[in-house]
């Protein structure tokens, strides 16, 4: 079915912000200085319809960095580029059952990163982005997600700044993909690429609207501009499905049954197919690094909106 009118999800999205507003179960980040920093009370919630439709509650327009939320939209850039198959054999479309940033994961499976949601996929994602220089690839990924989201995006220095002081261990997932021959170009720079994509500022509000452009075969539904093709966005959220939340993507598909995408900052984005989008703004975090309080109102949401892909009544 459709989704409810506008009054009725416009209820919903309120319901479930007060639900949840005094949930603090989970831990803030803190392998990234600067994200340690950040008010654990924020909590923002946003439904766009693929009508156009807008839901904000609470904190939907605090900007935080979009963290690993941009693996999803800079994969989708990269098929829209290179197609399904080149895509699929670089980068692959399985879960790796371990953590976001397993350097073992890359050593199990001779090099391969497996699926571009885990740092090492993403990476290898990010070495895909047209451009002479690292420069022209982070221009291009910066309009891309731009496009995505229906304004300009820009960088959060300090989270780049506090980021790229202290990510050894991407920078050695990165000499790593290199060294099996995994990776196109010097892979400080793509790193370098990679963290800034981490870096950019958005709000839940942008989450839900990126999302909603994914929902909506490509089209941003505030803008009409199309920004990628439906093809693109049925990959990505295949893949997005298997391995979005991590480890936990199946507990979640299971529970939900929605394709989404979390980031350390706090945000997570669930799509639901030609129906719109569902994104949660809160910094505290389960042991796997998706935030606890997003996961369950965007949960919430999703069964009162009835939005499980697989439920057929
Ligand atoms: N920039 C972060 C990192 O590379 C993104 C991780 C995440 O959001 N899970 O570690």
């Amino acid at each position: 079915g459709a989704l409810p009118g506008w009054r009725d999800v416009e209820r919903l999205v309120g319901d479930a912000h007060a639900r949840f507003a005094r949930d603090s179960d989970g831990i803030v980040a803190d392998y990234i200085p600067v994200l340690a920093e950040v008010d654990p009370e924020l909590f923002g919630l946003a439904v766009i319809e693929v009508g156009g439709g807008v839901h904000d509650a609470g904190d939907a327009q605090h900007p935080f960095s979009i963290q690993s939320i941009s693996k999803m939209f800079v994969y989708a850039l990269a098929i829209q580029e290179h197609g399904h198959e080149r895509v699929r054999e670089i980068v692959g479309v399985n879960n790796t059952g371990l953590p976001f940033n397993s350097v073992m994961a890359l050593e199990l499976n001779a090099g391969h990163p497996m699926n571009p949601m885990v740092n090492a996929g993403a990476i290898a994602t990010t070495a895909l982005m047209p451009g002479e220089t690292s420069a022209e690839q982070w221009e291009r990924v910066r309009e891309g997600l731009s496009a995505f989201a229906g304004r300009a995006l820009g960088l959060d220095g300090v989270v780049y700044a506090s980021e790229a002081r202290t990510n050894d261990r991407n920078r050695a997932l990165g000499r790593l993909l290199t060294s099996y021959g995994r990776l196109e170009g010097d892979p400080d720079e793509v790193v370098d690429v990679y963290t800034r994509q981490c870096a950019l500022a958005v709000t839940a509000h942008d989450l839900a609207v990126m999302g909603a452009t994914l929902a909506d075969g490509g089209v941003n539904p505030i803008t009409g501009q199309r920004v990628v093709s439906a093809e693109v966005c049925r990959d990505t959220l295949a893949v997005v499905a298997a391995s979005g939340l991590y480890e936990r993507s199946g507990e979640w598909l299971f529970e939900i049954g929605l394709p989404a995408k979390s980031g350390v900052s706090g945000g997570i984005v669930a799509v639901a197919p030609g129906k719109g989008a569902v994104a949660g703004f809160s910094p505290r975090l389960d042991e796997a690094g998706n935030s606890v309080r997003s996961q369950r109102a965007i949960g919430y949401l999703s069964r009162a909106l009835g939005l499980n892909l697989f439920a057929s009544a």
